[in-house]
């Protein structure tokens, strides 16, 4: 079951004109919400990121935090397992014409779609993971959450064709982020990653694995972070709300520090993961 345009429904019975305007233009927003034993994760974040998203596009939020949290916690519950990944899209609706410019009076398109939820294998958390890099041929917005997910597309299939989990992106010689993941790069026990603008999504778990090495007093720098400190790097990870705290272990085919799971990423993910538990179980 899912949600769509205000009632819920069977996935095989949503339907979306073809005119929509996400569909010819790409004009919406996103997010995904991971869902653990029927909790939202992190769901005030996310409904802000949304908020900043739509806000961002100039299209009127439809729903209070309060009614998308209402709409959320009812989509979770009309499913038959626990563990989600929760989808959800909000574009400027179906004029009925394919014009560029905002139509008016035309109500937004709002899909609420969960689907089981899928982390890193046991393997891949105990090995790491390969990665590819490329330029990033993005846009200069890439802080929104944007349905626009082409370059994301292209990339994924390349990292995917050369047996990779992730594309790591360099503008002018600096960080960016992976393709659908930021990025964080450690040199001699200090833990670097690029700040928030308009070059990179701001990610939530990003925002939770930079406050936990907080806390926990490991060195943490957030600044610009050079191609060249990427790939002399000691250990490289990524965050994402499905892949979490993932290690890279090979970038373009070269081992990162010494090829295996660092110390810190085991570290920051264990961090990660006993945060996740106590704040389930509150
Ligand atoms: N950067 C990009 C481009 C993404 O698409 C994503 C998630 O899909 C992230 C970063 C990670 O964001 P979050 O931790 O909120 O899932």
């Amino acid at each position: 079951m899912l949600y769509l345009n205000g009632r819920f429904c069977r996935a095989e019975d949503a339907m979306i004109s073809a005119l929509d305007r996400g569909c010819l233009f790409g004009d919406g927003v996103y997010e995904v919400i991971p869902v653990y034993s029927r909790n939202p994760f992190r769901l005030d974040e996310h409904l802000a990121r949304l908020d900043a998203s739509l806000a961002a596009i100039s299209l009127p939020n439809p729903h209070t935090p309060l009614q998308w949290a209402e709409l959320v916690r009812e989509v979770i519950r009309l499913q038959a397992y626990d563990d989600q990944s929760v989808y959800l899209h909000v574009t400027r609706g179906n004029a009925g014409e394919r014009d560029f410019p905002f139509p008016a009076g035309v109500a937004p398109t709002v899909l609420i779609n969960p689907s089981p939820l899928v982390t890193p294998s046991p393997e891949a958390k105990a090995k790491g993971v390969r990665a590819i890099s490329h330029a990033d041929f993005r846009w200069l917005r890439c802080d929104i959450k944007s349905l626009n997910l082409l370059p994301t597309v292209l990339l994924r299939e390349a990292a995917k064709q050369q047996g990779c989990a992730e594309c790591l992106m360099f503008r002018d010689g600096m960080l960016s982020e992976g393709a659908a993941s930021n990025v964080f790069v450690v040199k001699q026990g200090v833990i670097a990653c690029p700040p928030k603008n308009h070059l990179i999504l701001p990610g939530i778990t990003y925002d939770l694995v930079i406050e936990l090495a907080r806390q926990h007093g490991v060195p943490m720098e957030v600044r610009p972070v050079t191609e060249a400190e990427v790939r002399n790097a000691d250990e490289l990870w990524m965050t994402s709300s499905t892949r979490e705290v993932l290690a890279i272990v090979e970038l373009d085919g070269q081992a990162v520090g010494d090829g295996c799971v660092g110390p810190m990423a085991r570290q920051l993910d264990q961090y990660y993961q006993d945060f996740k538990r106590t704040v389930m179980r509150a």
